[in-house]
């Protein structure tokens, strides 16, 4: 089979303008970049603010391999598919961070014949957001290390900066740096951190705002350190919010693309789902609900991390009501969770596949405690026996959840029509969501909640220093925000070689922080980092442009 990107480059592309028009939306609403690629207006949701959401269905998945289990693939498949049953349906999905293109997990455009196009301009610069985003972020870093230079009226404690600058790029050199040497003209010499911008709170502010006013508002929350005296020191105190509002005014517009198939996919904002909240914007899902009469939408990584910040802090905080879940699962990632070591994955193997089960099992019952009906779609790779399968899908059947095999890599929309005929029949009857975190509860509450109830553990430590700061934060008045939760993706535990359905064991909250312009308190748990690094062979190193055509991108 053709490589994702060969499949990408030999679609001939329609106009976007052509791909608005067939959702009813003119040029006048749209701002083009070049001929593919354009933001939606504040036009699009005002004419339409009167007409009735459409059905909101979320794509999730089991706690994934380290190649990523298809989420996006299946998205798009799945919207393609729905299109191609006559239902008016746009996929809303992340922007992918520059960074992981580089590293090892390829793009997330989709893949196969299910792919949002063009697919190079996605994963690298696409309409700029992302730069935008890392702009505003290091312009307040300015401004903070410019305020202490020129004589810190503010009273800001050194040892208390929060705020962090940031690169779109896995550079671990940067974890912990030392700024301001030199001559006394330098600035002055502290410690300092970078993270990935898509751990930035610019970007969770930019995935939460309801357009321009809010995100100035949120802004101006922001709090950049602490002062001698303990008070928050906000970016609205360094006089900060207007520029960065000005850098952000183009990248909060929802930006749209193509699937290979000629339907609308609203492409917007992109927070890791391990280190922050892990879905597009919310404007980007509003603005899909008021176009299609069905928004599909992906939450990053496994249930336990993308799903429940999607329903506990998007929906929540958005005002959301999804209307069904799709758990993408693999039989290779099954197997793994089954404790098949990664290169013997491709080998029938149904003793291990009914040892891995046990993540579904867990996932299923974490949706259902969602109030949210579901459906299983196994994203069926080449190396797939006929008798794996069968196995899942008689699971399936024995607990009583929908099924489906999804085809959509090697068929596009023709091989996603079993699920969307299993998701529509889902949609008949209405869902009855309510989120876990009760925004009522203690944040250390909302954190045991969490740590039980969806990753199953036995208890929860917290280290003195997070212990102290949480304390800190409800004194504050942030005990009513939600908490979003930094751990790795590879288990529902915090240690992510303990595969499967872990049971008795321990999360270990490291350290706590609060995004108080986001909206939420950040709790960071085993060794998840804010700034990626590279592995050993980058796939940079393959990466090339040749005769204006770019290669080894995926
Ligand atoms: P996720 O969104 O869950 O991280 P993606 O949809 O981005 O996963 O897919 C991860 C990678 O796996 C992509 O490179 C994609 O091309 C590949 N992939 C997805 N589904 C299949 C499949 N059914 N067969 C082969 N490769 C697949
Ligand atoms: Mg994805």
């Amino acid at each position: 089979m053709k490589s994702d990107l060969e499949i990408a480059q030999e679609k001939k592309l329609e106009k976007i303008v052509n791909i608005a028009e067939k959702y009813g939306i003119s040029e006048d609403d749209l701002e083009l970049y070049g001929q593919y690629k354009a933001k939606l207006s504040p036009s699009v949701f005002e004419k339409r603010k009167d007409k009735k959401d459409g059905k909101l269905v979320l794509v999730t998945a089991i706690n994934p391999t380290p190649m990523g289990e298809g989420k996006t693939t299946t998205s798009v498949g799945l919207s393609d598919a729905l299109n191609r049953l006559g239902k008016n349906t746009v996929v809303a999905l992340r922007e992918p961070s520059l960074g992981p293109c580089f590293g090892v997990k390829g793009g997330a455009a989709g893949g196969g014949y299910a792919q949002v196009v063009p697919m190079e301009d996605l994963n690298l610069h696409f309409t700029g957001d992302f730069h935008a985003i890392t702009a505003a972020n290091n312009l307040l870093a300015a401004l903070l290390d410019n305020h202490i230079k020129q004589g810190n009226s503010l009273d800001i404690d050194m040892k208390r900066i929060q705020w962090k600058r940031c690169l779109d790029m896995n550079d671990r050199c940067l974890r912990n740096v030392i700024v301001g040497l030199g001559g006394p003209g330098d600035g002055v010499v502290r410690e300092d951190h970078f993270i990935i911008t898509v751990a930035s709170e610019i970007m969770a502010i930019l995935c939460l705002s309801s357009g321009l006013e809010d995100l100035k508002e949120r802004l101006s929350k922001i709090i950049v350190a602490y002062n001698r005296k303990g008070e928050p020191v906000r970016a609205k105190d360094l006089g900060a919010v207007g520029s960065m509002a000005v850098l952000l005014k183009d990248a909060i517009k929802p930006n749209i693309v193509q699937t290979l198939e000629g339907n609308m996919a609203i492409v917007h904002g992109g927070p890791f789902a391990n280190i922050a909240h892990g879905c597009n914007s919310l404007m980007a899902t509003k603005y899909a609900l008021k176009i299609g009469d069905i928004a599909v939408t992906e939450a990053g990584f496994g249930a336990d991390l993308g799903a429940e910040k999607f329903l506990d802090i998007k929906c929540q905080l958005g005002n959301l009501h999804p209307d069904c879940t799709v758990i993408v699962a693999t039989v290779r990632a099954l197997k793994y969770n089954g404790g098949v070591a990664k290169t013997d994955l491709v080998e029938e193997n149904i003793a291990a596949l009914e040892k891995g089960i046990v993540n579904l099992e867990k996932h299923i019952e974490n949706v259902q405690k969602f109030g949210l009906p579901l459906v299983v779609a196994i994203n069926r790779f080449p190396t797939d026996s006929e008798k794996e399968l069968q196995w899942i899908a008689d699971f399936c059947e024995k607990k009583g959840v929908g099924f489906a095999l999804s085809e959509v890599y090697a068929k596009g929309g023709a091989g996603g029509e079993a699920l969307a005929k299993a998701v529509l029949a889902k949609l008949e009857k209405p869902a009855n969501f309510h989120p876990i975190q009760d925004l009522n509860l203690s944040l250390k509450e909302k954190v045991e909640k969490i740590a039980k109830e969806i990753y199953g553990a036995k208890d929860v430590q917290f280290a003195a220093k997070a212990s102290k700061e949480l304390k800190n934060l409800e004194d504050l008045g942030f005990g009513h925000y939600p908490v979003c939760m930094a751990k790795t993706q590879y288990s529902l535990s915090d240690d992510p070689t303990l595969l499967g359905r872990p049971e008795g064991f321990t999360i270990t909250v490291r350290e706590v922080y609060v995004s108080a312009g986001a909206g939420f308190v950040v709790c960071l748990t085993g060794d998840v980092m804010t700034m990626p690094g590279l592995p050993k062979v980058p796939a940079a190193e393959k990466i090339d442009v040749v005769d204006g055509k770019t290669v080894g991108l995926f």
